[in-house]
């Protein structure tokens, strides 16, 4: 199956999960996660009409943002892994949106480097929904004080949640860490609405879009069944 192929399937899966839970197709967004993959790949994407891309590796994001952004009207760059300090400057330059917010120092950063260029970023805070101590995200019941502290400018356009859940075959223990995300963002309505109407919520991998769209989620993340399995780090196309 080519790339495009992989789109169309996805994209029918997505559907079809809506039309389950009785919601409308189009209030869930595809964000197709090219990392570790080629720009050839991204190309094929691009062709069947894809234009934002899910990067967790700023260097290799930046990459292909070279490679390919001149020649590609409308391209856009999504980080969606943790970002270190220091990166944010190249984050501010070149990425439309970033995903994986858990840590005032690297918004204050990012909001500094974004006025000095005169751009703005959509952003996502990431919650840790699992309570796993190796993922990244903040715990939910952080999310109000975190929130509350994110006195950025309009550079830092915050738009919703994001999260990882659980990697597990039942179905249960995935659905509760949607749930907690859903609740977060019910909490953040409440309390914190001067900041965002935080009604994105980026949630689902090709493991568990059903899932996710059953429980709320605006956009699925989706690498694997659209690209094929992870690119051995050695062999990765510009190292
Ligand atoms: C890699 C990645 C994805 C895509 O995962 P697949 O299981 O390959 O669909 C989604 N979200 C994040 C944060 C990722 O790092």
């Amino acid at each position: 199956m080519s790339v495009a192929d992989n789109l169309t399937a996805v994209r029918s899966r997505i559907d079809e999960a809506c039309r389950a839970c009785h919601r409308d197709p189009s209030d869930v967004s595809l964000l197709p996660v090219s990392k570790t993959k080629p720009p050839s790949m991204v190309e094929e994407a691009y062709q069947a009409g894809y234009r934002l891309f899910g990067e967790n590796i700023v260097q290799d994001a930046l990459a292909k943002s070279e490679l390919m952004d001149a020649d590609h009207p409308g391209l856009q760059w999504a980080i969606i892994g943790g970002l270190q300090t220091n990166k944010a400057k190249y984050v501010a330059r070149f990425a439309t949106e970033f995903q994986a917010l858990d840590s005032l120092k690297v918004a204050h950063e990012l909001d500094k480097r974004l006025q000095i260029e005169g751009r703005q970023l959509r952003v996502l805070v990431q919650v840790n929904s699992s309570g796993e101590p190796q993922k990244s995200g903040i715990a939910p019941e952080q999310a109000v004080d975190f929130a509350k502290k994110l006195a950025v400018s309009d550079s830092l356009d915050v738009r919703g949640l994001m999260t990882v859940a659980l990697n597990s075959p039942d179905p249960k223990a995935v659905a509760d860490c949607f749930d907690v995300v859903v609740g977060v963002q019910d909490k953040l309505r409440q309390e914190v609405n001067e900041v965002s109407d935080w009604a994105q919520l980026s949630m689902g991998m090709s493991s568990d879009l059903e899932i996710a769209v059953a429980h709320g989620s605006t956009q699925v993340r989706i690498g694997t069944d659209i690209f094929g399995a992870r690119t051995d780090p050695a062999k990765i196309w510009h190292r």
